[in-house]
């Protein structure tokens, strides 16, 4: 992943009315939520509750998310190419670009986690919404990898 990817990624990240954000286990695809805060200043790797992976952030940002960011990252890069090519146009040199559409770099996602339930994390004091089905059986914690039963 590029740098302008990871930073575009986070910036589509939004947190819930309780702080929450949504991520997604690039791995298994299940769907989980970490505490905002935690995540904006987060140095190293997380893990997901359900399969035990552990990866840095950007493993975990959920497919709608991702897929936007790809595109906005795409539509970056198409407009330097466009501007590069309209500077280059002198008398020596004539190129034909299209015209890049602006992309909507406000992009909003409705939250598709309605059904989670927030579970406390005793080993690290964080908050964790999870699915309840989840809950059931035994998890990981998100924050320290440490099998919770
Ligand atoms: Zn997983
Ligand atoms: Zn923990």
């Amino acid at each position: 992943m590029s740098e302008g990817f990871e930073n575009i990624g986070k910036a589509i990240l939004h947190t819930d009315q309780n702080g929450m954000i949504s991520l997604q286990c690039n791995k298994c695809k299940s769907r989980f939520k970490l505490e905002g805060d935690y995540l904006d200043d987060l140095r190293g790797d997380i893990f997901c509750p359900i399969c035990g992976i552990s990866s840095d952030l950007s493993y975990f940002y959920p497919e709608e998310v991702t897929h936007a960011a790809m595109e906005i990252t795409k539509a970056h890069a198409e407009e330097m190419i466009y501007k590069a090519f309209n500077k280059m146009n002198s008398k020596y040199l004539k190129v034909n670009t299209p015209k890049v559409t602006a992309v909507d770099k406000t992009i909003d996602f409705k939250d598709k986690n309605i059904n989670m339930e927030i579970v406390h994390q005793a080993c690290c004091n964080k908050d964790l919404s999870i699915l309840p089905i989840d809950i059931i059986s035994s998890y990981y914690c998100p924050y320290c990898g440490r099998i919770v039963k």
